[in-house]
Formats: C-alpha cells, structure tokens, sequence
C-alpha cells in the first residue's frame, strides 16, 4: 500500500461527519478540536470551509478538506466588523455550500454523510440540511451562560434592557441574574448596525432550537444550571463535551504563526510572576486605550508577556509604543505578535491572566488554574465576565475601559494581592473539575460516548 492509499484508507475508515466551522479563530479552534475528537472514536471527517481564513490541511491528514468560494474579496473583508461579517458568510455561503453536500451526496467520494456538524452561527445550514434530508448537529463554540443570554434576546428586547444606550449600567436584569444591564450581549463595534448581533443571534438559537442536537464546548460543573435550563426549554439533545482544547492543542489550527521564543523568556522568570495579556484574535482597541494599557502595565512594576497583534488597534496593521515604556519596563517584559496561548498558560513562570474573555480564553485560563483579569469587548465575552468576576470569583472585572491607575490597581491585586490569591485558590478548584469531568466517568467523558451513540443511531 502507497503513503497515499494508507493515508486514504485512514481517511475512509469510519462513519462519515461533514463538519462546517465559522473562519474565526476562537471558533475553528474548538470545531478542529472536535473533529480531531470524533476521529479518536472512529469517525471520518470531511472539513467543508471558506477560503477566508482556511485552515492548514496539511496539520490534519487524516481529514478531507473541502473548500467552498465565499466570493468575499479582502477589501469587504476589511470593511466589515465580525458580527456583519458572520451576517455576510451566511448569505455567501449558502448556494456553494448547498452545491458542494448535493454533489458529496452525489458522487459519494468519502461514504454517506451521517450528519452534519455546523457552527450554530451558520444558522443557514439548518435549511440546506432539511433540504438534502441530512441530519444536523450543531457545536456552540462559547459558553452555555451566554447562549441563555442570546436566547432571552427577544424577551430582553420586549422589556426594554437591549435598548439601554449606556452599556455602563448596572441596573440589574432579573430576568437573567446575575447580569446587569452592561453584561448583556453587545455589538461593541461602533460601526455595525446597532441590530446585527440581534438578528444574527436568534437565528443562531432558532437554527439551534431546529436541530438534531447541541455540542457544547462546556462541562457540566462550572456551567451546570445554564446547562440544565437550555435542556429543559430546548427539549433537543445536548453535549458538553469540553473542555475541548484538553484534547487537541489549537497550536496547529492558529492562522497566526506563534512566536515560541515567549516560552525561553518564560523559563527565565520566577515562578507565578509573569502576567500574560492577550486580548484574542478579534477585539481592537483605539490609540488612546493602548496608551492607557502600555503605562497600567508599566506602573505596575510586574513582569508581563504582551500580545499586540497586528490589528490590535484600529486601522492600524502595527503599532508603536509610547516612548519611554520601553525603558521603564526593560528586563521585565515581552512583546509579541501571537503566542502559544496554551503552553503559555501552563507555563509555571505564569500567575495571573489579561483576557479579553473569550470563551477559549476563560476555558483555558480555567484549565491551568491562573486568575485572571477581564475587559469584555462584545457579544459572548461581557457574560463571560460577569461569570468569571461575580459567580465563579476566580477573576476580575475592569469597570473603566482601559484606564492606567485601574489597569494597574487590579494588576497589583491579583498578581500579589489576598484577594489574587483567593482567586488562585478557587480557579484550582475549577481546573481539577475540568480534570475530572474529562477522565473516565466523568460528565464530557461520558457526554462524548452518548454523543458518540447518537450519532450512529441517526
Ligand atoms: N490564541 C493564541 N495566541 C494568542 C492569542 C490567542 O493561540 O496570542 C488562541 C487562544 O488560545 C484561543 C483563541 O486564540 O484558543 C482565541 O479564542 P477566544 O475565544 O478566546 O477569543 P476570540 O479570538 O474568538 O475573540
């Protein structure tokens, strides 16, 4: 047999899963890491995806990859925030992606499709999929609190709180405690449609509501109630099966290349000392909010490894830092342009977290047991927060936006302050129940097998 039979052999080997990420990285993360997941258990994975943000074939040879013409040229790309871009790709895709399954259905390449697995945000696969008759599953790739936040949308609309213009309020919402008015999902990009996310979002959770079943990049006991309250009014199947990077690194799906050299400057550095700051792949921020973040991390007199993406502040590939921070912060501190989050995490050198609050983020902060401090910017992450910093306690919230004397205060309290080292304390406590839920007889263990069942029954 030829390296290309065996490998073809491989890829042939067992039911076969069509599985659709949405071309972000916080979300191929999770589906690559699902889909490396199911093969473990004796599936066969054809990857469909669009050309924007494609992932690298050559880190997954045991999987088909199938592209499809999302027709969108750099320049709309560049014009558009994320939300309006998810907004565009489910209006793209939906004619080639329809025309690539008919012909897989056709032509029979890599066996019949047992299912579909769909990010929940390509809501428009629920129709394709009805259409050719093939069952669909979705992953949500964030968390199970924001998803029944996501899906009060239209009842929070009706009362009136989606309206609030301040996104600084913190009048309650006891329709969905613990949140106050500033944790509901928002835009956050000054340039959408005030509505987008809204639409956007309830065709999320009405595609949800329609389909054979939900995955979850959860486990059960840091999101138990969310969890159980979504099965109840959803009445589908659920899965939570994560944390998923506990199985697969995302290493090889970064579209990013990491900057390893921040893991020798880590081994230099004492145990716990060093901040990590990195504000994941999306969120931006203005000139003026950099400034304030390079002097809060300055004056903090702590040791910190920075990511400053290109395109961390707006309209700008790259970005210099305001004289004199260099000196001050000389033999203390690492800039770079993508890390490898996770080994960075695991790091021992590395004591405390800046996030931005991506589920990816919080769930892999959680993994390695380091607190963290949080500055939402939109949709999912302001519940992330509020979870983080008021029900888990495992973290901290910035009131302010970005704002030196803040930025600086919440870094001393966490990365030397009791209040860090409760935190620490109780994050550790998480990590071993991540732990737990994933070994044999725990709830993702479990959750995978069920889901494993599930899918061979369809
Ligand atoms: N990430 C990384 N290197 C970095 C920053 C982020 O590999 O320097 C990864 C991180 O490990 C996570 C993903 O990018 O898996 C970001 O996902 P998340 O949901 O946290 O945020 P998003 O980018 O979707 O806003």
């Amino acid at each position: 047999m030829t390296g290309v039979e065996g490998m073809q052999a491989q890829k042939d080997k067992g039911p076969h899963l069509v599985l659709f990420p949405i071309p972000f990285q916080g979300h191929l993360n999770p589906m690559l890491q699902l889909a490396t997941l199911l093969h473990s258990k004796g599936f066969s994975i054809t990857i469909i995806h669009t050309n924007f943000n494609a992932p690298n074939p050559s880190n997954y040879p045991s999987f088909n990859f199938e592209p499809i013409p999302d027709g969108l040229s750099d320049d709309r790309v560049a014009a558009m925030d994320p939300i309006a871009l998810v907004a565009a790709l489910n209006v793209v895709c939906k004619a080639p992606f329809e025309e690539l399954l008919g012909r897989l259905v056709l032509e029979n390449p890599y066996g019949p499709i047992k299912c579909i697995i769909s990010d929940a945000m390509m809501h428009f696969t629920q129709e394709v999929a009805a259409h050719l008759d093939i069952p669909r599953i979705v992953i949500r790739t964030s968390s199970a609190i924001s998803f029944a936040a996501f899906a009060a949308f239209p009842l929070l609309r009706q009362k009136g709180y989606l309206a609030v213009k301040d996104h600084q309020s913190k009048v309650p919402v006891p329709e969905l405690p613990p949140l106050r008015c500033k944790d509901l999902p928002s835009n956050g990009f000054a340039t959408s449609d005030p509505n987008a996310l809204y639409h956007l979002m309830t065709h999320m959770v009405d595609g949800t509501r329609a389909a054979s079943g939900v995955i979850w990049n959860a486990f059960d006991y840091l999101e138990r109630s969310a969890l159980m309250k979504i099965g109840q009014d959803f009445q589908i199947p659920n899965f939570s099966v994560g944390p998923l990077h506990k199985h697969a690194s995302s290493s090889s799906c970064s579209l990013l290349p990491q900057d390893h050299s921040c893991i020798a400057w880590l081994d230099k550095q004492v145990h716990g000392s060093v901040l990590y700051v990195s504000f994941g792949s999306l969120a931006a921020m203005d000139e003026s909010e950099l400034v304030e973040t390079a002097w809060g991390l300055a004056d903090s007199n702590r040791h910190f490894l920075w990511v400053v993406r290109p395109g961390s502040v707006h309209g700008s590939d790259w970005v210099d830092l305001p004289k004199g921070f260099e000196e001050k912060t000389e033999g203390r501190c690492l800039v770079v342009k993508w890390a490898p989050q996770q080994e960075v995490l695991a790091h021992p050198a590395v004591g405390g977290f800046w996030t931005h609050g991506g589920w990816n983020s919080t769930l892999e902060s959680i993994c390695e047991g380091v607190p963290m401090i949080c500055s939402p910017w939109f949709s999912d992450q302001r519940v992330n927060a509020r979870y983080v910093d008021h029900v888990w306690r495992v973290g901290m919230q910035l009131d302010n936006g970005f704002e030196r004397g803040e930025i600086e205060q919440a870094i001393r309290r966490l990365m030397v302050g009791n209040d860090g080292q409760e935190m620490r304390t109780r994050i550790k406590v998480l990590k071993e129940n991540a732990d737990g839920c994933l070994r044999e007889g725990g709830s993702s263990y479990e959750s995978l097998n069920s889901l494993k069942d599930y899918i061979l029954s369809l």
